[in-house]
């Protein structure tokens, strides 16, 4: 196989701590890799600043001026979150030429020798790599404990999406491009890449502890994100609330023949406030967050047929 060209996506939200000593540092990684033959020398680095409000964006055109063939970068007009800083990266790449994209996080917190690791992957033929992190010593209680509840959830409603693997991977330029098929406004990546069915390989890597700044992730965003991994990727949840209305019926169904049976041999009428009250509220409950689910899917089809732009971009530097 050829040498290929690589692209390194790194999205940025108010990292002006963190984006200059990791673009030397990938620099540096990009002059390892250079040296040792396995990507070409016109290989690059691509920042998409998701609408800071620091001095990000900044930084980052003076270090496009700086190394003007080797660092590219968008700015977007507004904050849209990770997801979408990551897809404008990949078609950002796509669109500059590249062989292969790495996407990785600003903050350095993946181990970016683990890149070597991936060409070799890719070397043998494979489209997509994932990055597999060996732990999450790194993580507090609360983020441990939700990811892994998240995972067993995807998995369980049907979204298969590989354990501990965040968006550190390496696409090849097909991934790229199949990409560019799937026109939905939400993609969920981590779901997306393995979905497509491309031949999949995997690398696990270490995680260090953020070198500088604070962490964007809060209760919130990691709701978002497993929600719209959840609805962009499963529909077991609707189905499950289809048999579960199935099974009340006929639940209600014997009920309702064991009172008429009572009634009619035995003159026996039941006597149950306390069980009427306790399933009445039950039900009332259960039926308020079958509502609550099957709406979670009408908002998503409700933003995708708005069809309103993943990202709008303000400037691009390449
Ligand atoms: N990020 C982004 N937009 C956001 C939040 C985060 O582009 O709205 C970037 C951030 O700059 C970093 C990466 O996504 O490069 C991962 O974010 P962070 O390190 O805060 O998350 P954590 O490692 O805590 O999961
Ligand atoms: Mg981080």
């Amino acid at each position: 196989m050829q040498i290929p060209k690589l692209a390194i996506i790194i999205p940025c939200y108010n990292e002006e701590l963190c984006v200059e000593s990791t673009c030397v540092r990938l620099l540096e990684v990009l002059d390892m890799l250079i040296a040792k033959g396995k990507i070409t020398s016109d290989s690059y680095l691509y920042f998409v600043d998701d609408g800071s409000v620091d001095k990000t964006w900044s930084l980052i055109e003076g270090l496009y001026q700086k190394y003007p063939q080797r660092v590219k970068a968008a700015k977007f007009i507004r904050n849209y979150g990770n997801q979408k800083a990551h897809i404008a990266g990949l078609e950002g790449v796509r669109n500059i030429g590249c062989d292969c994209a790495v996407s990785i996080d600003a903050d350095l917190q993946q181990d970016e020798l683990a890149i070597e690791k991936f060409l070799d992957e890719y070397q043998k033929g494979y489209d997509v790599v994932l990055g597999i992190r060996n732990n999450r010593d790194t993580d507090s209680f609360f983020k441990k404990t939700t990811a892994v509840m998240f995972y067993k959830l995807m998995n369980l409603l049907g979204a298969h999406i590989p354990m501990n693997h965040s968006d550190y991977r390496l696409v090849s330029k097909r991934a790229l491009d199949v990409m560019e098929l799937y026109h939905e406004k939400a993609l969920f990546l981590r779901g997306f890449f393995h979905d497509v069915g491309l031949k999949t390989s995997t690398v696990y890597f270490d995680v260090k502890p953020r070198f500088a700044g604070k962490s964007k992730y809060n209760i919130y965003s990691l709701m978002g994100l497993a929600l719209n991994g959840i609805t962009s990727f499963s529909i077991y949840p609707l189905r499950i609330i289809s048999c579960l209305g199935f099974l009340m019926a006929v639940f209600a169904f014997l009920v309702g023949l064991e009172t008429v049976f009572e009634k009619i041999f035995f003159n026996n009428s039941p006597n149950g406030t306390a069980t009427t009250i306790i399933l009445l509220c039950f039900f009332g409950g259960l039926q308020i967050f079958c509502l609550g689910v099957i709406g979670e899917y009408v908002g998503q089809v409700y933003r995708e047929v708005k069809a309103r732009p993943r990202y709008i971009t303000e400037k691009e530097l390449k």
